[in-house]
């Protein structure tokens, strides 16, 4: 099928499925800040979760292109892909770097719902952003990772099966490059809450599952290592650019989600005797954000397009990050401004969608940090941290 018509019948079968979870179901879970598990239970059952897994595995073979498609509809319906987005780049990491028989044993349960893969431990209270200063130790003694640390910002770990977790496997002194030395290990919590794991939810402005992990002497196998040991950060790094343009596509999702409400709006509400929408000091803003949002998906699409073909798109795929977080954030702005009072009231679900919006500015990655990278690797201008 061609690629073009593959999107269609995609975006169409997306938003056919979350014409089943209307406004009003993000919106009740968000004031209980509860997990939407019908909505990823019915995600998982069509088979949208295991788009980027290989068919020989259970899934789909789709690229990111497919897959960020899938995220976008999901916030551009006025959802929330967060609840789930993270399976759709861990797996990635499992799938390059993991062994043959990890990939067996967990790729088809994932694809098929049966294991959820959902969680990814990377951030740490202490060290934040600095990933290679990350204090959360895997010692080998007798035939087990030992582990021990903190995590913070941790999402969905009470809503997953598996953990990726990134831990330092040879002390920071003791190697050459401080990128040396950290470890992807495949963590089962289901037996390990309890046993070394404590996980605790954190209270945030939006509807996000996050949590903090403690682990307290945690007992891991050491068959959980993925890949080589001490080659963690290279891994991470590998899964980066994936992540970076699925998150993307959602900020694209969300940004023309603000400019059809805020459009919708500025046409019906009468003031003065005119739809708001007719003054330039109201419709000039939404043309704008409009023409943003548009602008970041093409840089969202270039960076898809390179991902695919397997080439290069670091400079693509952080541009494109921080084109659409910004893009979708200015939309919920210009969508609050033109509700009024209304952009205010949880039933229009404006600032429910503002809130969680602005998340991507500072994760997974803050605005700052892509700046760096760009002046540094882009650019070719001294480092900066
Ligand atoms: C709701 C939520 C969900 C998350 N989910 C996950 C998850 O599932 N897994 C996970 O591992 N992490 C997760 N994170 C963590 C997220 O990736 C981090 O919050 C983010 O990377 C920033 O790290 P920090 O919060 O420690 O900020 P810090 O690193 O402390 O930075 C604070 C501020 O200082 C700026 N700053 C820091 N250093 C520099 C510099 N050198 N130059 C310029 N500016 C700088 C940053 O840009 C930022 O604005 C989540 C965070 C949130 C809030």
């Amino acid at each position: 099928m061609a690629t073009a018509d593959l999107h269609r019948d995609l975006r169409s079968a997306v938003r056919d499925l979350c014409k089943a979870f209307p406004d009003s179901y993000w919106r009740d879970l968000d004031r209980v800040r509860a997990y939407p598990d019908a909505f990823v239970g019915a995600l998982t059952e069509g088979g949208y979760l295991a788009a980027l897994i290989p068919e020989e595995y259970g899934g789909h073979g789709l690229g990111i292109a497919e897959a960020s498609v899938i995220l976008e509809e999901i916030n551009r319906s006025g959802g929330n892909a967060g609840a789930c987005h993270a399976q759709m780049y861990t797996m990635g990491t499992l799938l390059r770097h993991g062994s043959e028989a990890q990939k067996r044993a967990f790729l088809p349960k994932i694809a098929s719902g049966e294991l959820r893969l959902q969680a990814f431990g990377v951030t740490e209270p202490t060290t934040g952003s600095d990933t290679t200063q990350l204090k959360t130790t895997a010692t080998r003694k007798d035939g087990v990772y030992i582990v021990r640390g903190q995590k913070v910002w941790i999402s969905r770990a009470e809503h997953s099966d598996l953990l990726l977790l990134v831990a330092r496997t040879t002390p920071v002194d003791d190697v050459k490059k401080r990128t040396d030395g950290l470890s992807i290990l495949l963590i089962d919590l289901r037996s390990a809450v309890g046993r070394g794991l404590t996980i605790r939810p954190i209270r945030t402005m939006m509807n996000h599952a996050t949590t903090e992990l403690f682990f307290d002497d945690l007992e891991v196998p050491t068959d959980a290592l993925v890949g080589e040991e001490g080659q963690g950060f290279r891994y991470l790094l590998d899964g980066l650019n994936a992540e970076r343009i699925l998150i993307a596509a959602e900020c694209v999702g969300d940004g023309r989600w603000f400019v059809d409400r805020a459009t919708k709006y500025a046409k019906e509400r009468v003031v003065f005797n005119r739809p708001i929408g007719q003054n330039q000091g109201v419709q000039f803003p939404i043309a704008r954000a409009h023409v943003n949002v548009e602008a970041a998906d093409l840089m969202r699409v270039r960076a898809a397009e390179l991902f695919d073909r397997g080439e290069p798109c670091g400079a693509e795929a952080n541009m494109a990050k921080l084109l659409a977080a910004d893009a979708s954030w200015e939309a919920a702005n210009v969508a609050v401004q033109t509700h009024g009072g209304f952009g205010f009231a949880e039933d229009y679900d404006i600032e429910r969608k503002f809130r969680e919006t602005r998340l991507y500015q500072v994760a997974p990655i803050s605005t700052n940090l892509i700046l760096a990278y760009i002046a540094e690797h882009v650019l070719a201008l001294p480092r900066s941290y």
